[in-house]
């Protein structure tokens, strides 16, 4: 009715519920949020398929809002971000409780990413360079953030900061893994979509544990440089080199994590004339993406020498930020133990928080 008034075939039609939509980030940068509105005028799709559950970064809702839910009435539920804070761990076990869907959404609650970068390290080494070493620190009575604080009579609580950065299925059951650093746009959006249409049709889901908004493939199956035999003699570093803007970056001595990482971004750094990191994530059959890469790389460097090898491997200046920059917290090699100083030891999921 446009004349403001109701007739009783309005009163009577029925409010159809539309499935609940929650969103949240835990320790991450924020960009999958972000990448989120990648969906552009699709936006209002979901607003029109979903009801908006939870989503603090954009909407003023509170944790208690989601705790008064009844359990499983959020539909699906898009996490991302790791888990390194008690407050982190909170809220994936509030909202894996709440949903019937819970994704691993993004590189970080997939993989750890870059938060995860720090089990190289240790909490202590962490803290020292943040609130003391760092040089942009200004921090001269070395304060650090402690679990409670009493000021004026009140106290005032913060989550604790784990050893170990953890991701979301270390931490809870997770239904889906949506790959990216962030995920790419159109690959939210065919989720979504997917999900959509599911709700719908009644279709079934897919099998439990799937990669959503990605492909079955490696990035190198996507990229549109021209690949020849490689044959690598020594590595440089981009910042040093203006690339053949047509040929593989690691044919000409780039290291390029295509080799290693799942398609789906449709090649997007590469194209570009930047080698892929490898944020889509270990190649399905792939379960370390370190480990594929480095055995990638054992078949392409041009030497039978030892000591050539390892000079050529010695221009990789950063092995693990390189090859695991998305994926430590779930790397076969493990983390740094501060008990066992230097040595990368311990599992995420087998370690002290
Ligand atoms: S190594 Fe990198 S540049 Fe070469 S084909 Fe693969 S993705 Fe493309
Ligand atoms: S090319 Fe690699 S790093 Fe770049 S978006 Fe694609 S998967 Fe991520």
């Amino acid at each position: 009715m446009n004349d403001g008034t109701q007739t009783s075939a309005d009163a009577a039609a029925p409010t159809v519920a539309k499935p609940k939509l929650a969103l949240y980030w835990a320790a991450s940068c924020g960009g999958c949020e972000i990448a989120v509105l990648d969906i552009k005028e699709k936006i209002l799709d979901v607003d029109a398929n979903f009801e908006l559950a939870f989503w603090p970064v954009a909407v003023d809702f509170k944790t208690k809002d989601v705790e008064a839910l009844e359990d499983g009435a959020i539909t699906l539920c898009l996490f991302n971000g790791a888990i390194r804070t008690d407050d982190n761990e909170y809220m994936a076990k509030l909202l894996r409780r709440k949903s019937q869907v819970l994704v691993a959404f993004g590189s970080c609650a997939s993989e750890g990413c870059i938060p995860a970068l720090s089990n190289a390290t240790t909490r202590t080494k962490t803290l020292d360079w943040v609130y003391r070493d760092s040089p942009s620190t200004d921090n001269a009575s070395d304060t650090r953030p402690q679990t409670k604080t009493q000021i004026n009579g009140f106290e005032i609580e913060l989550p604790a900061f784990w050893e170990t950065v953890r991701v979301l299925d270390q931490v809870v059951d997770v239904d889906y893994y949506v790959p990216g650093c962030p995920p790419q746009g159109h690959q939210i959006w065919a989720v979504l979509e997917a999900v959509i249409d599911i709700l719908k049709s009644g279709k079934p889901l897919p099998p439990k544990g799937a990669v959503l908004g990605a492909g079955n493939k490696t990035c190198c199956e996507e990229c549109p440089r021209t690949r020849e035999e490689k044959k690598i003699k020594r590595f440089e570093r981009i910042v040093h080199k203006i690339p053949d803007p047509e040929k593989c970056l690691l044919d000409q001595g780039i290291l390029c994590m295509g080799p290693a990482t799942r398609d789906g971004c449709g090649g997007k750094c590469v194209s570009v004339g930047i080698p892929c990191r490898g944020c889509y994530g270990a190649p399905p059959n792939s379960h370390d993406q370190g480990t594929k890469m480095i055995s990638a790389l054992a078949s392409v460097i041009d030497s039978e020498d030892p000591e050539e090898i390892e000079r050529i491997l010695d221009d990789v200046l950063d092995p693990i930020g390189s090859f695991y920059r998305f994926s430590l917290a779930k790397a076969k090699l493990g983390r740094r133990r501060e008990s066992l100083g230097t040595a990368v030891v311990s599992h995420a999921t087998e370690d002290a928080k």
